[in-house]
């Protein structure tokens, strides 16, 4: 069994994150920091190649997403990711996108993850507890909680962000209504064609949407049609 300081590496991490800002995908200072922080390898197997650009499964049909699709939400997010924000994230997996939320937003801020899958979440509390956010994790201002996404978590709302990792036919309105205004939501909608949508909820409480590009997620679904695939 490796530990997870062989299995975790700073130096291909940094590597990974300095070709992603190459391409121009990292482009603020905030997200490179932060990736180049939460060390992707922590949130696979071990044994599975972690850098490269491309998701990895991560059992019970469910994958970690690939490094640039990470940075693209957290880019399109930064500007309600900041300390002391309070932040969603529906469909968490590995756990990797809500560790970045947990250092971008402080101990003054709070994020919540939310995953169906009981055995996802508790992979995903190892996976944050070998990571930076560790602290943040024992402290309280990080939580993952074993729900349907769907429904969000209505004990912290409203949200400054909502990040939802896995595609939905079409955006559940408890989200839309969990949104602060000013706020914004990062989520794939779609079936077999999905576009990443970017939700502005406005500060007098209407809602502006546009197509950011198109993706490929799994479904966000009941349990039960995730485990029959
Ligand atoms: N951002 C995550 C994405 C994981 S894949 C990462 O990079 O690790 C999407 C996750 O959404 C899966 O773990 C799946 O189990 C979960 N999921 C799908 N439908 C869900 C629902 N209704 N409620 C909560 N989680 C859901």
């Amino acid at each position: 069994m490796e530990s997870s300081a062989v299995r975790g590496s700073s130096a291909k991490n940094k590597a990974m994150v300095e070709g992603l800002r190459r391409y121009g995908i990292v482009k603020s200072k905030r997200v490179g920091e932060v990736m180049e922080t939460i060390d992707r390898g922590l949130f696979v197997q071990s044994g599975t190649e972690a850098y490269i650009d491309s998701p990895v499964q991560i059992g019970y049909n469910a994958t970690i997403s690939a490094p640039h699709m990470h940075a693209t939400c957290l880019e399109l997010l930064e500007q309600h990711l900041q300390p002391g924000m309070r932040v969603l994230d529906v469909g968490s997996g590995s756990g990797y996108l809500t560790a970045c939320f947990a250092i971008m937003v402080g101990p003054q801020g709070r994020v919540v993850g939310l995953e169906h899958i009981p055995e996802l979440a508790s992979y995903s509390v190892e996976n944050i507890t070998k990571s930076s956010a560790s602290s943040l994790l024992m402290e309280g201002s990080l939580s993952v909680h074993v729900s349907d996404g769907r429904l969000g978590w209505e004990e912290f709302a409203a949200y400054d962000a909502i990040h939802v990792g896995a595609a939905a036919p079409g955006i559940p309105e408890a989200l839309i209504e969990q949104l602060k205004p000013g706020g914004r939501m990062v989520i794939p909608v779609g079936t077999l064609f999905q576009d990443l949508r970017v939700v502005d909820k406005m500060p007098d409480g209407s809602v502006r949407m546009r197509s950011e590009t198109s993706v490929r997620y799994v479904p966000l679904t009941s349990k039960d049609s995730q485990l029959r695939v």
